[in-house]
C-alpha cells in the first residue's frame, strides 16, 4: 500500500498540498514519477465486491500504461495506480480502469425553494428537487456540508445515509410531484459528474430543468459536454486570491475563473455566491477586485450574492459575519457597477429583493427564501418601466 493516510480518514490540513507542492507533484506525475493525488487525500480503496452499488466507469480519464490512469475531470488531474483513489475520495482505479463510486445513490435529497441554492434570477419561487452524494474536490475549512462532502461512500453507506436513486427515478420523482427543477448540490456535483449528466439528459427530455450548484473546479471538455443539459449554474467563488484558495480550500482560483468565463461565453445563466468569512476573505480591496473582475467578464447583470458565514467545521473559532460587513460588501460591488447584488443567509427584504436598475423599484420582493411579490412580465420586463431584467423568469 503506497499511501500513508489510513482509509476513510479525512486529510489533515497539514497534509494538504501547497500550490508549489501541487505544481511539483503534477509535473512529476505527468513525467510518470508519482501520483498527483498523493498529497490531497489519495486514499487506498477498501475491499469491494464485484457488484458494488454506485459504481460506473468514469467518463473522463486516460490510461497512462502500467495500470495507471489520469483522471481528466477536474483540475487536480489525479494520477492513480490500481487500488488508489482520487483526491475527491469517490473515484477509483480498478485494474487500470477508472470508476466513479457515487452513481445512482443520493446522500441527501430534499425539496427546496430555488432561492435557497441561491438562484434569484431563475424561476423565482420554484420548488427544486435537490440531490447530493459523497465527496468533494476541495477541502474548505468552512464547509457547511462536510458530513457528506468530506466522507467516502462507504462511510455513508455504513451509516445508512445513502438512498438508491437512479437518474430515471429522480426524474420520475420530480415529475410525479410537479417539481420543475433538479439541482445537483450539497456536495460538489462535479465529483458525481456521470450521475448528474445522465440525470440532466433525462430531465431535459421530460421538460424538467437542471441547475448545477458548484464551486467550479471542472476541466474544459467535461464542462462543454455537460453545459447543453444545464439550465443554470451557481458558482461559489470562495475568495479572490490563489493564497486564499490554497490555504482555505486546498484548491486553486485560476481554474474557477476559467469555468466562470467559459459558462458566460456559453451563454449559460450564471449566478455567483461569495461567502464572506470575517477576517479571512472580507478585505475591502479583495471585494472590490472580485467585483471589478466579475463586471469585466460578466457585465453589470451578473448576479452576485454575498452570503453570511456562520461558524462551521474547522472555522468554528470565527464569529458570524457582521451584517455591516455584508452591507459594505454589497456597497462595494454596486459601486463597481454590478446591478444585482444580494445578501444571503439573513432575512432582509431590502438586501434580498431584486430591483430594477433603471427605475429602482422592487420587481421581485423576497424575505429570506420566500417570494412576496413579483412584478416582472413574462419576458422579464419591469412592470413599472419596461426595462428588461436579465434572467430566466
Ligand atoms: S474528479 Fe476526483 S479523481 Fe478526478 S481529478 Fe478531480 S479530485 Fe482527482
Amino acid at each position: 500500500m503506497r499511501h500513508n493516510k489510513p482509509d476513510n480518514s479525512p486529510p489533515d490540513d497539514d497534509n494538504c498540498l501547497t500550490r508549489r507542492d501541487f505544481l511539483k507533484s503534477a509535473a512529476l506525475a505527468s513525467a510518470g514519477i508519482i501520483s498527483s493525488a498523493a498529497g490531497l487525500g489519495a486514499f487506498p480503496a477498501p475491499a469491494q465486491a464485484g457488484t458494488d452499488p454506485g459504481v460506473r466507469e468514469a467518463r473522463y480519464y486516460e490510461a497512462l500504461g502500467g495500470g495507471r490512469v489520469r483522471c481528466t475531470l477536474c483540475p487536480w488531474r489525479c494520477v492513480t495506480s490500481d487500488g488508489q483513489r482520487g483526491a475527491c475520495r469517490v473515484r477509483e482505479n480498478r485494474g487500470g480502469k477508472y470508476y466513479t463510486l457515487v452513481y445512482g445513490e443520493a446522500a441527501a435529497m430534499h425539496v427546496d425553494p430555488i432561492e435557497k441554492k441561491p438562484l434569484y434570477h431563475f424561476k423565482p419561487g420554484s420548488r427544486v428537487l435537490s440531490i447530493g452524494t459523497a465527496g468533494c474536490n476541495l477541502r474548505c475549512k468552512d464547509c457547511q456540508n462536510w458530513e457528506i462532502s468530506q466522507r467516502t461512500p462507504e462511510e455513508l453507506r455504513a451509516e445508512r445515509r445513502l438512498t438508491a436513486a437512479s437518474p430515471q427515478q429522480l426524474v420520475s420523482k420530480a415529475r410525479a410531484n410537479n417539481i420543475p427543477v433538479i439541482a445537483y448540490t450539497y456536495n460538489e456535483p462535479i465529483v458525481f459528474y456521470e450521475y448528474m449528466y445522465d440525470t440532466a439528459v433525462l430531465a431535459r427530455r421530460s421538460g424538467i430543468k437542471s441547475v448545477m450548484i458548484s464551486s467550479g473546479g471542472i476541466n474544459r471538455e467535461p464542462m462543454l459536454s455537460l453545459a447543453p443539459y444545464l439550465d443554470a449554474v451557481k458558482i461559489d467563488l470562495k475568495g479572490f486570491s490563489e493564497d486564499f484558495y490554497r490555504e482555505y480550500t486546498s484548491g486553486q482560483l485560476a481554474p474557477i475563473k476559467e469555468t466562470i468565463k467559459r459558462l458566460i461565453a456559453l451563454g449559460k445563466w450564471l449566478e455567483i455566491v461569495y461567502l464572506v468569512v470575517p477576517t479571512v476573505n472580507d478585505a475591502k480591496d479583495t471585494i472590490a477586485a472580485m467585483s471589478e473582475w466579475l463586471l469585466k467578464v460578466g457585465g453589470p447583470s451578473l448576479p452576485l450574492h454575498f452570503s453570511r458565514f456562520f461558524p462551521a467545521y474547522r472555522l468554528k473559532n470565527l464569529p458570524a459575519t457582521p451584517i455591516e460587513t455584508l452591507r459594505g460588501c454589497r456597497d462595494i460591488a454596486r459601486a463597481a457597477g454590478l446591478h444585482h447584488v444580494y445578501v444571503g443567509n439573513i432575512r432582509s427584504v431590502s438586501l434580498s429583493s431584486t430591483y430594477c436598475p433603471k427605475c429602482g423599484k422592487i420587481v421581485v420582493k423576497r424575505d429570506g427564501y420566500r417570494v412576496l411579490a413579483y412584478d416582472l412580465k413574462p419576458n422579464g420586463a419591469c412592470r413599472f418601466c419596461g426595462t428588461i431584467i436579465p434572467g430566466l423568469w
